[in-house]
């Protein structure tokens, strides 16, 4: 059984194609820059070299029909037809309320999808547009949604509720609701096999571009550092992450911004790239700081103090805490981000092998702790397209 998995972004879209005999990934792609004068779409099939092409794609149903016709293009195809395809998993935004689940995409659910583009309004309405366009491509062919927050669902109310009039969460469904819900899920499920067991506290730290830290127990989401949209909990690359509120209409009143110019500026010129004024990208602020540059020194002490600070939080509110674990492009691949994180955790019962830290294999599950650690540390190379492609092969 093959399975297409489908991830738009607002502007983007990455998908594979796995192999669910051995959830092998068969081939993987990109397009960038969808609705501008030039995207590119990078198709890499596996085992092969990268093939690039330039296009102009007004939307993503463009971008898609391309991308369909690679996969059984001649030559770097991997089906012979696209009726080899059982199944389509959709990563998508936001399930509101209504789902804690993944879904089979019904015309009732596809209702659903849309009455809640409020609650995302940029990523929203590429998700939909995709399958949309995949249904019209492949007619005969069940298509899955998996959402980013349903992962998250299990919160106690008292962890998702934002404290503003009651009667406006009940009529908008203003909370929090998290989000990186797959690679959360997937890094719980292999924590869990690292422990031995899931009657265990853990805290999941996903560091990347987008970063947000989940608190769960026995294997059950109980907070998230994100909240009703992407923009609250951690520093990131481009987003300022927690702020007080009364910041905005002091900022919008001495530069003239509305609100609209206001939260471009909390989500795309803030984080790692407001402080350092370098970048965005971990690897180039890291390596700014190591030249001297003192905003990137500092972005790096901020970042680190703020993952500190939430794995501290989270262990009170879970009462204790057996496990943590790193995982995204930073959690993963940068041994310095999880020094300065770690090293002031000793307190916490958390000790670590530092020379394995500093060494960590790539795409691998590590553990980090000596073993007499009262807190285990994990490092988890996530997948989150793998738990898209599973969630559809079990639900159709
Ligand atoms: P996204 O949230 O877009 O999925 P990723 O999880 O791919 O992002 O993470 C991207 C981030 O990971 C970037 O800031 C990048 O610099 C960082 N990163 C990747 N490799 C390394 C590395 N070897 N050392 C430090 N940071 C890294």
């Amino acid at each position: 059984m093959k399975i297409l998995v489908v991830n738009a972004g607002s502007s983007s879209l990455k998908y594979q194609l796995i192999d669910m005999e051995d959830e092998k990934c068969l081939c993987s792609g990109g397009v960038d820059c969808i609705g501008q004068q030039t995207s590119t779409i990078e198709h890499k099939v596996s085992g092969k070299e990268e093939h690039t092409e330039k296009h102009h794609f007004e939307n993503h149903t463009e971008a898609l029909k391309i991308v369909f016709g690679l996969l059984t293009d001649a030559n770097f195809g991997v089906v012979k037809s696209i009726d080899e395809i059982s199944a389509v998993g959709h990563r998508v935004l936001h399930s509101g309320e209504d789902f804690d689940r993944s879904i089979l995409i019904t015309p009732e659910n596809l209702a659903i999808l849309k009455k809640n583009i409020p609650l995302g309004p940029l990523h929203m309405p590429a998700n939909i547009a995709c399958v949309e366009s995949c249904q019209s491509l492949l007619p005969n062919v069940p298509m899955v949604a998996v959402f980013d927050t349903a992962f998250h669902m299990t919160m106690p109310k008292h962890a998702y509720m934002y404290a503003i009039p009651y009667e406006d969460y009940e009529e908008f469904k203003v909370r929090r609701y998290g989000f990186h819900g797959t690679s959360h899920k997937y890094v719980t499920g292999e924590a869990i096999k690292m422990m031995g067991t899931s009657n265990c506290k853990i805290i999941n730290c996903h560091l990347g571009n987008g970063s947000s830290i989940s608190a769960v127990k026995d294997g059950k989401c109980q907070d998230t550092s994100m909240g009703l949209t992407p923009l609250e909990g951690l520093m990131m690359g481009t987003r300022s992450g927690d702020i007080d509120p009364a910041c905005l209409e002091f900022l919008m009143d001495k530069k003239g911004m509305d609100i609209h110019q206001m939260l471009n500026y909390l989500n795309k010129k803030s984080g790692f790239l407001g402080i350092s004024g370098v970048s965005s990208d971990a690897r180039a602020v890291t390596k700014a700081a190591e030249e001297g540059n003192e905003r990137a020194q500092l972005v790096l002490e901020m970042t680190t103090y703020r993952i500190r600070k939430y794995i501290g939080a989270y262990a009170a509110a879970l009462q204790g805490v057996d496990c943590i674990v790193f995982t995204g492009g930073i959690g993963e691949n940068s041994f310095d981000t999880r020094r300065r994180v770690l090293e002031k955790l000793e307190w916490l019962g958390v000790k670590i092998d530092w020379d394995k830290n500093n060494n960590c294999p790539r795409r691998k599950n590590v553990e980090i702790s000596t073993p007499d650690s009262k807190v285990k540390v994990f490092v988890i190379p996530t997948n989150e397209e793998l738990v898209i492609a599973r969630e559809t092969k079990d639900l159709i």
